[in-house]
């Protein structure tokens, strides 16, 4: 029988996360005056022991005991072959992923979920609030801070909050609180709801949310969590890419070309990281993030400093972004429905030692489904759009007839996201692109843009 599956020992597990700080150089995060902040201006926010993690530039940190004890619930995960796959699409090309669906909350976030909630605790705090798009990251915090007996308060986006009502059924098993945003608990909020009532809610709105109510905790004792875009969330999923080297080691391969998903860029980082350190190295690799055609950040909108939220709470991070207020197409992965992209993957994009993709949704579901008729498991609609590529880059190892080794990450499985697959099947489901005059809106949204020389294209 042919290898199909690589484990490691709890043993195996890495010790240390790899920091891409240490080999690339980035423009600072600005405050409202223009000028780089402190890590004082982000202490209302977080943690001390974060903000010095996600400033830092040492090149590995080292992995908290406690916290790779609960790791060791689920982690390490396997690396699977997707053979019947590569037959299916009768490809030369070896097909190998990462399955992050078998955590808890069923992908990649709780593997900075469970970092995030044990550094909040030896800081002393008590609670943490969130928001979450489609409710994977909402699901991994209240599993993490479960896991340390703090509380968790979780914002959810409106439409997905009444589209997929398990994800607050998991929050709540795991001892966590849900509620839909725009809500009545912020001052954020109750404007929105004021001047539209009916509005489906954005990420944006509920980071405003989240963060709003973090700093109003007079006892100092919330902090917030993201569960993508900042450097410490790129550290904490490098331990994906850690294991999968050891792996991929112990069969003998190396991966030609590495392909993730990217809402936010961290299930794409957390593999690519250790590999994106041997190409800048003089390894010749081939690394891909691909996001949809209906939110294209990295594919076309401007590198610029932009807000992380809405209500412009977040210091201005220089990034892809299509603008704070950019509320992208109703497509069904929710996590790749962010305006903006990690400083980091956008500062790699921007040299060139990553190339950005772009996939339709048609053509992501076309794919998971057959993944899910091959291979059996079923994906998340997210993790469909690396699958597309995947799909792509197998058919072009066809045609030159070269056995490539491809390697994606499975960033989570698709369980609760079956109503989306429902639609597919009974031909609901639409391809979305960004249209030249959405595309323009760029122009006003980054008018008062204090680094113009950083902007591409606006
Ligand atoms: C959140 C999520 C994503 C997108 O977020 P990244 O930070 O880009 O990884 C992708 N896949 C799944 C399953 C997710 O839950």
């Amino acid at each position: 029988m042919e290898v199909r599956k690589v484990f490691l020992t709890e043993d195996e597990m890495p010790r240390q996360w790899y920091n891409i700080l240490a080999d690339i150089k980035m423009n600072p995060p600005l405050g409202p005056d223009g000028k780089p902040i402190n890590p004082e201006d982000l202490a209302p926010v977080f943690p001390m022991n974060l903000i010095e993690q996600e400033m830092s530039t040492e090149r590995w940190t080292d992995i908290p005991e406690d916290v790779l004890n609960v790791l060791s619930i689920w982690r390490p995960s396997p690396l699977v072959r997707a053979i019947s796959f590569e037959k299916a699409l009768d490809t030369p090309a070896k097909i190998y992923f990462k399955n992050e669906s078998v955590s808890p909350p069923g992908s990649h976030k709780a593997n900075t979920a469970v970092p995030q909630a044990y550094y909040n605790k030896v800081f002393g705090i008590k609670r943490l609030t969130t928001e979450t798009g489609a409710g994977q990251w909402g699901s991994a915090l209240s599993f993490a801070c479960g896991q340390f007996g703090i509380e968790c308060k979780v914002f959810m986006v409106r439409v997905s909050f009444d589209q997929k009502p398990y994800r607050k059924s998991m929050m709540e098993a795991w001892g966590g609180n849900c509620v839909a945003s725009p809500s009545t608990e912020t001052q954020t909020g109750r404007d929105v709801l004021k001047e539209s009532p009916d509005t489906p809610g954005s990420l944006g709105i509920a980071i405003s949310e989240a963060i709003e109510q973090a700093v109003g905790d007079e006892s100092g004792q919330t902090r917030y969590a993201l569960g993508s875009v900042l450097n410490h969330v790129m550290l904490h999923q490098t331990i994906i890419g850690l294991e999968a080297k050891k792996q991929m080691d112990k069969i003998g391969e190396y991966p030609d070309i590495i392909i993730g998903c990217a809402g936010g860029g961290s299930n794409f980082a957390g593999l690519a990281y250790p590999y994106v350190y041997d190409k800048i190295n003089g390894k010749d690799i081939a690394i891909y993030p691909v996001e949809p055609t209906a939110c294209p950040t990295l594919t076309r909108a401007p590198f610029a400093y932009d807000h992380g939220d809405s209500a412009k709470y977040t210091p201005l991070l220089p990034m892809h972004s299509l603008g704070h207020t950019f509320v992208p197409a109703p497509i069904h992965a929710g996590g790749l429905r962010y305006h903006g992209m990690a400083p980091t993957v956008s500062q790699l994009a921007a040299e060139g030692i990553i190339e950005p993709k772009s996939v339709n949704q048609l053509a992501a579901y076309e794919a998971g489904v057959l993944l899910a008729r091959t291979e059996g498991i079923i994906p998340a609609p997210e993790t469909n759009h690396a699958l597309a590529y995947v799909v792509e880059e197998a058919r072009k190892a066809k045609e030159e007839g070269k056995e490539k080794v491809i390697l994606f990450t499975f960033s989570g499985h698709g369980l609760i996201d079956l109503a989306a697959y429902d639609k597919y099947f009974a031909g609901k489901l639409n391809d979305y692109v960004l249209s030249e005059e959405e595309e323009h809106k760029f122009e006003t949204c980054f008018e008062n843009n204090p680094k113009p020389e950083l902007l591409k294209s606006c």
